[in-house]
């Protein structure tokens, strides 16, 4: 009879197991599917665009986006819907610079600066190539950009989040972005203050998919 109950308690103990692991797959299932692009300036038509890497002005001094868009996984893209509505209470916008960028594109960045201080190893890609990071500013109602510590890619010391040899309203705007960006989720990269990765950014895989493909 005990060999009978210690069967039993195996028996459910295997169950509780397996359906533990049936709610981790449904769970890691769910995130897969969540997955889907939003093009920031459709949600919130008052998000500015600048994006660089659609021009020759950015660190490689090519076009390598075929087209000036800009897109981040859902969860991420409502999120600064929420950070763009706080920032008008204040008479501010926001200016995207990049958003999801597709791992071919990451490529390129390697090939001309393999350099993991400043470009993410295409082998690993970038929180950019998950949809989870975006680079931006701020601005002020009219468009124009408030000051900030440094001008966008500028890989250098001044463009840390601690660098304080800058001007008292560097300092301040820098600390206004930061703020509200940290208040709707998003983590700050220490060594650019332009730079903001999404929560749970690690629970999403990197991808490839071109703009052109992006409905
Ligand atoms: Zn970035």
């Amino acid at each position: 009879m005990n060999r009978f109950k210690n069967l039993l308690v195996i028996a459910a103990l295997l169950l509780t197991v397996s359906s533990y692991c049936q709610d981790i797959s449904k769970e890691e299932a769910s995130v897969k599917n969540r997955i889907f692009f939003v093009e920031l300036n459709k949600i919130n038509p008052n998000i500015l665009l600048d994006i660089r890497y659609s021009t020759t002005n950015n660190f490689t001094g090519k076009v390598v986006y075929p087209e000036a868009r800009a897109f981040l996984v859902s969860d991420a893209a409502y999120s600064l819907d929420s950070v763009q509505r706080e920032l008008e209470t204040m008479g501010l916008r926001l200016k995207i610079y990049d958003a999801y960028r597709p791992l071919s594109v990451q490529k390129i960045f390697w090939e001309i600066m393999p350099d993991e201080r400043y470009v993410a190893d295409p082998k690993k890609g970038s929180r950019h190539n998950r949809g989870m990071a975006v680079d931006l500013t701020l601005v002020d109602k009219e468009g124009k950009e408030l000051s900030m510590p440094t001008e966008y890619d500028d890989f250098t010391e001044k463009a840390h989040r601690d660098y304080m040899n800058i001007t008292e309203e560097q300092i301040k705007n820098r600390k206004i972005l930061e703020d509200v960006m940290t208040k709707y989720g998003f983590i700050g990269l220490p060594t650019e203050w332009w730079h903001f990765d999404y929560r749970g950014w690690e629970n999403y895989e990197v991808m490839d998919v071109d703009f052109k493909d992006i409905k």
